[in-house]
């Protein structure tokens, strides 16, 4: 699970990861999928996203060069990633004025694609 996820670009939902590897030949269970995500996701390995369509997405936690954010189309479903350098300056600077020692941070744009607007 942890070598599929490092591969993929993006988040993926357990039933897609499972489907992943038992397309490879690996003969694991849904059940353990689920098991493994969430031993991952307390350990902070782990980021889960609830996109508010009812599929819990997992993907490695990234820090660096592969921290990105998430834009979901409510039309089509679409995923979409991106990344902005001022936003992660203007959240470093929330967290000194408030005092927080951030751990990590979401940030979801959510509305209609190009293709559904
Ligand atoms: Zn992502
Ligand atoms: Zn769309
Ligand atoms: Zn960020």
């Amino acid at each position: 699970v942890i070598a599929f996820l490092d591969t993929q670009p993006c988040c993926v939902g357990a039933q897609e990861i499972h489907d992943q590897l038992r397309g490879r030949g690996e003969p694991v269970g849904l059940a353990s999928v689920y098991r493994v995500l969430e031993t991952l996701a307390q350990q902070g390995l782990v980021q889960r996203l609830d996109l508010g369509d009812g599929v819990t997405r997992f993907e490695p936690a990234r820090t660096g060069e592969d921290h990105h954010h998430h834009l979901v189309c409510d039309g089509c479903g679409k995923v979409e990633s991106f990344a902005d350098a001022r936003l992660e300056t203007v959240i470093r600077d929330v967290e000194q004025r408030s005092g927080y020692d951030v751990a990590a941070h979401d940030v979801l744009l959510r509305g209609a694609c190009g293709a559904c607007r």
